[in-house]
Parts: C-alpha cells; sequence; structure tokens
C-alpha cells in the first residue's frame, strides 16, 4: 500500500476541519452550556447531537467486534460512498475501479466528484477475477469498489479474490457488505487489523429494517476514520437517528428474527420462482433479494406494476439482460407476486 498520505488529496491531508462548540468542549460532567449558541428551551432537541456518536459507536463496536476508534458512522452508506471520493480522488485527475455489475452509488459519486469511473465486468457467474482488476488499475488508481454479496446479483464474490486484490492493490479498497447479515460468508470486518488498506461498509437499512433513519456505518484503519471525520459534516449522524439506532440494538432479537424469517421465505420464492414458465434462471443469492432471468422482463415488469406489484427490471444492466429483480417480502406480499405471475401470459 502507498501512504495513507500519498493516496490523500493534499488539499485534505493539510485541511483545518471546523471546531464545533461541542469538539471544543465534550464533557458531561458542567451545568451550564452557553457555548454553541443554542436555544436553552425545548429539550432534548435544542442540543446539538454528538459529532462522533461515541455512545452509539460503542453499542456497534460490541456488535460487530471492531473497537469503536475503527468506526465512522454516516447518513446512510451513501456518506460513506461519498466520502472516499472526497478524501482520495483529485478530480479530473484519478481514477476508481470497481466490479461490473454492482450497485449504482459509486459511479453517480464518481460522477458528482469529477472522477474517472472503470468497470471491469464481473464473469458469467458473477465473479470477480482479482488481476482482471488489477490491470485496470494505473498509477492514478485511488479506490476499488467490490460489493459482496453484490447488488443486483444477489451472490457473495470470492473470497480468497477479494484478499488478493486488497493484498496486491497499491490505494484502498472498498468492501461493501449492506447485504452479508443474510450471507453465510465470513464478514471480511475480521481481516481488518491485517490490511491498512480496507475500508468495510455496512448499513442499518436492509436487515436492521431501519432504512428510514438513515444509518450507515464504514469499519476502517483508525487513520481513514480520523480523515472522514475531518471532512464529513460536524453533525452528520442526528439525535434523532442516534436515539433509534440505539433501540435497534437493544432489540436486535427481532433482526434476528427477521432475517430467520426472510431466508426461509427466500428459499420458497426462489424453488417457486424456478418453476414458473416464464422464469429461465434464478440466480443464488446471499442476500434479501434475488435475480431472476425471465422470458421478457420488460413485460412482465409492466403486468407487475398493472397489478400494483413492484419488482426491479435490471434488463437494461450489463450481464442481467432480461432478469427481474425481487426483494424478499413477507409471506403474503411474496404469494401476491407469485400469484400474479402463475396468471401472466
Ligand atoms: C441498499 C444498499 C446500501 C444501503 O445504502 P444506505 O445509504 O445505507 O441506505 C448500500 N450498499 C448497497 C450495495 C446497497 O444495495
Amino acid at each position: 500500500m502507498k501512504s495513507l498520505e500519498q493516496l490523500t488529496r493534499p488539499n485534505i491531508w493539510s485541511l483545518a476541519p471546523y471546531s464545533s462548540a461541542r469538539n471544543e468542549y465534550s464533557g458531561k460532567v458542567a451545568r451550564v452550556f452557553l457555548d454553541a449558541n443554542e436555544n436553552p428551551y425545548n429539550a432534548p432537541y435544542n442540543r446539538y447531537p454528538d459529532p462522533l456518536q461515541e455512545e452509539l459507536k460503542k453499542a456497534i463496536s460490541n456488535i460487530k467486534g471492531v473497537p469503536a476508534g475503527n468506526i465512522f458512522l454516516g447518513n446512510g452508506s451513501d456518506e460513506a460512498i461519498d466520502l472516499p471520493y472526497r478524501c482520495f480522488c483529485r478530480p479530473d485527475i484519478d481514477n476508481v475501479v470497481a466490479i461490473e455489475p454492482t450497485y449504482g452509488m459509486y459511479k453517480v459519486c464518481a460522477d458528482i466528484n469529477e472522477v474517472e469511473y472503470r468497470p471491469v465486468q464481473l464473469d458469467e457467474q458473477y465473479q470477480m477475477n482479482a488481476d482482471k482488476l488489477l490491470v485496470a488499475c494505473d498509477d492514478n488508481t485511488k479506490l476499488i469498489w467490490l460489493c459482496s454479496p453484490n447488488n443486483p446479483t444477489g451472490n457473495s464474490l470470492n473470497r480468497d479474490e477479494i484478499l488478493r486484490v486488497i493484498e496486491h492493490f497499491e490505494g484502498i479498497v472498498i468492501v461493501d457488505e449492506a447485504y452479508s447479515d443474510f450471507s453465510r460468508q465470513k464478514s471480511l470486518r475480521s481481516e481488518l487489523q491485517k490490511y491498512p488498506n480496507l475500508i468495510i461498509l455496512n448499513t442499518m437499512s436492509k436487515a436492521w429494517g431501519c432504512a428510514a433513519i438513515r444509518l450507515g456505518m464504514a469499519f476502517a484503519s483508525a487513520d481513514i476514520i480520523a480523515l472522514f471525520n475531518k471532512v464529513k459534516y460536524p453533525y452528520n449522524v442526528n439525535l434523532l437517528t442516534q436515539q433509534k439506532a440505539m433501540e435497534a440494538i437493544a432489540n436486535r432479537i427481532d433482526v434476528e428474527k427477521w432475517i430467520g424469517l426472510l431466508l426461509q421465505e427466500r428459499t420458497h420464492l426462489m424453488e417457486s420462482f424456478a418453476m414458473l414458465p416464464i422464469c429461465e434462471k434464478v440466480y443464488p443469492s446471499d442476500a434479501n433479494f434475488f435475480l431472476a432471468r425471465m422470458t421478457n422482463a420488460q413485460a412482465i415488469y409492466d403486468y407487475l406494476v398493472d397489478k400494483g406489484i413492484i419488482v426491479r427490471n435490471r434488463s437494461r444492466i450489463q450481464l442481467c439482460n432480461n432478469c427481474l429483480r425481487v426483494t424478499i417480502g413477507t409471506r403474503s406480499e411474496n404469494s401476491e407476486l407469485l400469484g400474479a405471475l402463475r396468471q401472466y401470459e
């Protein structure tokens, strides 16, 4: 790996970050707070929230087995996807490499930040080849984007290939594990100590059932976390989100229950799809959705919309010709979908 200083944009490396009142005095023992121009009325919403979300990070640290100092929390994973561009990629000079197909936000953020995006096609089984990714890199490649289990394909990437990329790439490898709670594959979080160029993304939007509160996580070296903290908005995770996330963690027995139910439903729905005459192939899934190749994805999509059932049409995506992406719902939602598809002609 190149040094973090070599990888970081010079303006970010030398940035003097905004120092908020809550940064300068973060003790809890004081009684009178007249430092942040807050309104003394309307507690608790009158006070700025903890800019570094220490209490929440401690709770997440316990669950995820990663020290609090190696955790960044953001306004959804979206923030943790945008920050690496802002920290590492010089507009119009640097580039990033990513698997293709994958989650659309990596490219959108590249475009917003004026950074060249180099997609590298997966093979027919939606697996990646480390050498193919590394060959696409040059001296200005700062980031490699991987997603496992991948969206929209649903499969996990081969762990040895991921590790080969991390070991041979000079820059930073980001592995988005948004769906790892649904997978039996081991998370790469256990490898963080070993690889200072690894960033792992998680979210509360999927298995945790909290898409509305917008809480995303990045796990990385303390130095990368410090860079993110320097660049992020000072109060990027609001009080309501921090409170709801604490509640979700306290009730995590529910999350385990949901995951169990959804995995059971996934098996049932995938098997039922495989038997539909209009379904040509069901791709293996490690997530709470799966990809199915249909006889005519667009027509079937339109037919379902007409019945008030919305799936995702991924037909126009590379390697996903005629594919629909189906999220696992409740038993009754899944039955409605199957009932409609059985009547399709
Ligand atoms: C859904 C999803 C996310 C979640 O994004 P949030 O901003 O945390 O809601 C992240 N990565 C992938 C690949 C996803 O599919």
